[in-house]
């Protein structure tokens, strides 16, 4: 008797026509790294510390930061580890450090980041995440030597939601429009560069690996890396 068994693994393909593609932009944060870390971060851990600081209960101190941290949101500031760090009195980069054993990459990360490796194109890390958040992350996961430059939104004065930022990055990096892809898992940041005109967009589905997968009908969007291979 032979038992065959069918295993329901589903994996879909985006259309990309990796012939046409010569730079490859891709975020960190929620893209490449697991965003369970920063939610973490910002949403269980910092609400603890701010609470024990201040000496208030855990509630308490979510409802002052929580909407403290959406006023900011799309804004330079919110990535900038001494912006929050003067604001809520609290050593942010030290904190993150306590933790970084939670950063992670995200599945088929790795094997994606080789694959392009092999082939001659270009590979960004294109970034809001402050500079010492960055190293931190890059000492942990040693994602370094995959890309030929990383870009910090903040060399350039404005995040990745903004025009300026592209124009800015554009004209220093000197990259074509119509030969870029670009992965994020920001639907804003997405949009943002979709108005610049970069067509090729790729959205993430799974960017915190704690949270169910989130349905993006706006953009193209992944599962993981498998989906789109370089070819
Ligand atoms: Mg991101």
């Amino acid at each position: 008797m032979v038992t065959i068994i069918y295993l329901n693994i589903t994996i879909a393909f985006v259309m990309l026509n990796w012939n046409k593609i010569n730079t490859v932009l891709l975020d960190m944060d929620g893209t490449l790294l697991d965003l369970n870390f920063d939610n973490h971060f910002w949403l269980e851990f910092i609400p603890e510390r701010y609470a024990l600081q201040n000496q208030l209960g855990i509630e308490e101190a979510r409802n002052i930061l929580l909407p403290l941290f959406k006023s900011m949101e799309g804004k330079l500031e919110w990535y900038c580890l001494d912006y929050w760090s003067k604001t809520l009195e609290l050593d942010i980069a030290g904190l993150k450090a306590e933790i970084s054993g939670l950063i992670s990459i995200l599945p088929h990360v790795i094997e994606f980041l080789s694959a392009l490796k092999q082939t001659n194109k270009k590979v960004l890390l294109v970034t809001n995440a402050h500079r010492d958040s960055l190293s931190l992350k890059m000492e942990k996961t040693c994602l370094q030597p995959f890309f030929d430059d990383i870009i910090c939104s903040h060399d350039f004065g404005f995040a990745k939601e903004h025009q300026t930022f592209w124009q800015a990055f554009q004209n220093q990096q000197g990259w074509d429009k119509q030969s870029t892809l670009m992965v994020d898992d920001s639907l804003a940041v997405l949009r943002a560069a979709q108005t610049f005109g970069i067509n090729n967009l790729i959205s993430i589905k799974q960017p915190d690996s704690k949270k169910a997968p989130k349905t993006i009908t706006e953009f193209s969007a992944i599962n993981d890396f498998r989906e789109i291979m370089p070819t």
